[in-house]
This record gives structure tokens, sequence and C-alpha cells, in this order.
């Protein structure tokens, strides 16, 4: 087996090979998840404890039906009635959370950083399910499975990233992800959101989008990150739906069979034209959901196969208080 981890902090440590092992597994999970039966044993006995102390629909969701197909004892934590409204520290509820012996963490926090820091301080395996503006791993890997299927490969691609990309962990992750594989990033926004440092991560910027689309296979669409922004960085909605909203006049400068993505949440009329979204010709929207649910069983399945692993060697990791030795 290729997969080395201990848990899914990021892209930044995977390599292509352990990528595309996961995105293997997570093609094997989109067959399961298409027949009448979508239940298998790979976690039976664990426990997976999600913990989102930021809003989502998808990625909660989608974790939480990844770990009851494959047999786990999901529990979600409401983390607006949890103690840390009442002054308890991350941390604190983190080792609380350790001594009832979980198997699996998926955590999602608003401060880059926090999810690794967690990670230190419990004896199971963590994903990070959106750290900040840090990263996204679960999202960047279902992208990455949306255009490997719909390309049939993913390498040598033209994919273009439009939209808030200072504020969004999504597209660091896929940046990060999608070099790794080999592809050409473009990066297309405003310059008060697409920051000129980004061309260390070897992305060619544009602010003009109808140069950026030009001949791209992938065309990524991001959602403007308000909850991030300290102050104003576009002079209207109205003004940059004009210059950066996707639309069919835009889009016709992407290849002819390039596809539309989007992480969600979306708003239209903002990002992206409706019309744009629902065309199912060109949107894959939906299909990223999808993948959404397999590639987290895949990535869930992996990190318990090492998980179990290193307990077999290690029989002392966790004592009988379930505290760290
Ligand atoms: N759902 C994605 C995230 O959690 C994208 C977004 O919110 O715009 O980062």
């Amino acid at each position: 087996m290729e997969f080395k981890q201990k848990h899914l902090l990021g892209i930044e440590p995977l390599s292509p090979s352990e990528i595309t092992c996961i995105l293997d597994l997570a093609d094997k999970y989109v067959q399961l998840n298409r027949q009448a039966n979508k239940h298998s044993n790979r976690l039976v006995s664990l426990t997976q404890i999600n913990m989102f102390f930021e809003n989502s629909t998808r990625t909660q969701a989608s974790f939480e039906i990844a770990g009851k197909r494959l047999g786990a004892d999901v529990m979600n934590m409401a983390m607006q009635a949890s103690s840390i409204k009442k002054g308890e520290t991350l941390i604190d509820t983190a080792l609380t959370l350790n001594a009832m012996h979980p198997d699996l963490l998926v955590v999602r926090h608003p401060h880059s950083g926090a999810v690794d820091l967690l990670a230190q301080k419990v004896n199971c395996a963590v994903l990070n399910a959106g750290d900040g503006k840090h990263e996204h791993p679960t999202q960047a890997l279902l992208d990455a499975l949306t255009i490997r299927r719909s390309k049939g490969h993913i390498k040598g691609l033209n994919i273009a990233i439009c939209g808030d990309i200072a504020h969004s962990r999504v597209a660091r992750s896929n940046i990060l992800l999608l070099r790794k594989m080999g592809n050409n990033i473009r990066l297309i926004g405003p310059p008060t959101l697409v920051p000129q440092g980004f061309s260390q991560y070897g992305c060619e910027i544009y602010d003009d989008m109808r140069a950026g689309l030009k001949d791209v296979d992938v065309v990524m669409m991001l959602r403007l990150q308000r909850e991030r922004m300290d102050g104003g960085f576009i002079p209207s909605e109205r003004e940059y739906y004009h210059r950066y909203g996707l639309n069919t006049e835009k889009l016709a400068y992407a290849k002819e069979d390039a596809i539309v993505m989007h992480p969600g949440p979306m708003n239209r009329g903002v990002e992206i034209d409706g019309t744009i979204a629902d065309d199912i010709n060109r949107s894959v929207i939906q299909e990223q959901v999808e993948m959404g649910v397999a590639v987290r069983m895949a990535a869930m399945d992996l990190l318990a196969q090492n998980l179990q692993k290193s307990r077999l060697q290690n029989p002392d990791s966790t004592n009988k208080k379930g505290v760290l030795v």
C-alpha cells in the first residue's frame, strides 16, 4: 500500500502516489455508493467524531454518510452547544474527547493550524475538514477525482481557479494538489483577491478573466469568503459579477469541452450565472458532491488501516485512561 499518513491534515505532506492511492480507492467507493446496498464493514467497531466549529452543509453531511456507509459509530458534536462556549480551550476539548477513545476525528475550525495542533494532542487519526484559509484537503481530493473521471486523466491540464483566492482554503489545497500532479494553474481575479505572492506556487496570475480562461480545460469558481474579509476587497457585487462572474460569454473563451466546478456554497449572480451552474453539459457541481462521499470513505478507510497497524505494533500508545503516553 502506498498511503503512509497517520492524519489527513493537508495536501502539502501527500506524495503524488498517495494522492493516486486515495483517488483509486475512491473510484471503488463511487461504484459501491451507486448500488442499492451501500454498506461496507471497513470501519465496523470504530468510532468517528465530527467536530465542526464552523458552518458546513456538504462537508459535514458527507463525512457523516461516509462513516455510516463504512459501518463506523458516528457522533456529531454540536459545537454551538459545547463547552467551548463556556470558555473551554480547544486542547481541553480535544483531551476530553480523546479520553472517549475515538478512532477518527473530523475537525473544521476557523483558525488556520488549529486542526494540526489538535492532532498533536490526540491518539487517533485526525482529518482536516477545513481550517481557516489554510487547507481543505478532502475538497481538493474530491475535485481531483471529479476532474480525473471527467477528463480521463489529471496531468498536463490547464486549470483556471477564479475569484477570491486570497481567503480560500479550497484554492490553496487545489493549487498544491494540481501542481503536484503536473497541471498548469491560472489564478484569475482582482489583484486585491489574488495576491502576486501566489506565483511562488508556480501559478500564472490574471486579472482579465477572458485572457485567463483562454483554452482552459477546467474552470473552478470560488465564492467571495466574506467571513474572512476585514475590509472592502471589491467595489460592489454588481461590478464584481460584471468583471469576474462566469457567464456564457466568458466561458466561450475556454475549451469547448471545458468543465465548470464550484465547491459550494454558490452565490448565483455574484461569481456564477445560474444557467451555467445548472447546465448539465458543462457543470460538474453535483458530481463534485457525489465524489465527496467516495473520497471521504477512501481517506477514512486508509487512515483507519494505518491506525490499526500502528496500534498492533505499539499496543501501549494509548493507556487505559485514554491519555497520551
Ligand atoms: N465549502 C468550502 C469551504 O468550506 C468553500 C466555501 O465555503 O466557499 O471552504
